[in-house]
């Protein structure tokens, strides 16, 4: 099928030059989800336990202010948990900094940072009329709110390359999503209890073949 790559809102180009001014990693509404690739590239990539883990992320429910913020907008799936359903993201400060952020705004884990932290402030639409398919790539709603790093003068980038980024990305969240959808329906039938920690224990058990199935 054809593929077309479009820009949104009448962008002529796409402009991005990172700043390094850290609103991302420290916006007291931006909620940094993850995946469980994302989970195995802190094991295998910062050799995280699963106790590391465990103290760098958070299971988020509805109710938690960050996540009611963005419910309309989340593509990501929410896991069955003690707690209930719930987003895992990464855990933030008292003062809303990203665990990982240092003083110098430098992100400490940068080689190894979710997927949701590489493709930001862009974003892209898909739409399919049956001949063909067209990615309409734009930034997204807190790049427009806060990222000084797509003003005029920022450096032009290749739509393509942008649009390979979230191409990858995109796969890497559906195939999370179809994992927790797994684990949900397991909860259902009370095959497994909705253990947060556990849910991350096998992933960690599943490393290898998940690496084969969805090598990053
Ligand atoms: S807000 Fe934009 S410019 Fe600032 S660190 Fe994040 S991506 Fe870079
Ligand atoms: S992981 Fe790194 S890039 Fe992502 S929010 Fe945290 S500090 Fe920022």
């Amino acid at each position: 099928m054809e593929e077309r790559i479009k820009l949104a809102n009448n962008l002529k180009v796409l402009r991005f030059s990172c700043m390094k001014c850290g609103r991302c990693c420290k916006d007291e509404k931006t909620f940094v989800n993850i995946t469980f690739q994302d989970i195995l590239r802190l094991h295998t990539g910062l050799k995280y336990s699963l106790e590391d883990i465990m103290e760098v992320i958070g299971f988020y429910t509805f109710t938690d202010v960050n996540v009611k913020e963005f419910m309309n907008h989340m593509v990501y799936s929410p896991l069955h948990t003690e707690k209930g359903l719930a987003y895992i993201g990464l855990l933030k400060k008292k003062n809303y900094r990203c665990t990982f952020l240092d003083q110098e705004d430098n992100c400490t884990i940068y080689p190894h940072r979710p997927t949701i932290c590489r493709t930001f402030p862009f974003t892209y639409l898909l739409s399919d009329n049956g001949k063909s398919i067209t990615k309409t790539i734009g930034y997204t709603r807190k790049g427009i709110e806060y990222c000084p790093g797509i003003k005029k003068t920022a450096s032009i980038i290749k739509k393509k390359k942008i649009s390979e980024l979230l191409v990858k990305s995109l796969a890497e969240i559906v195939a999370d999503a179809k994992m927790i959808e797994t684990w949900n329906r397991m909860v259902k039938k009370k095959q497994i209890t909705p253990k947060a920690g556990k849910y991350i224990a096998s992933i960690l058990l599943m490393e290898r073949k998940l690496k084969e199935e969805y090598s990053s």
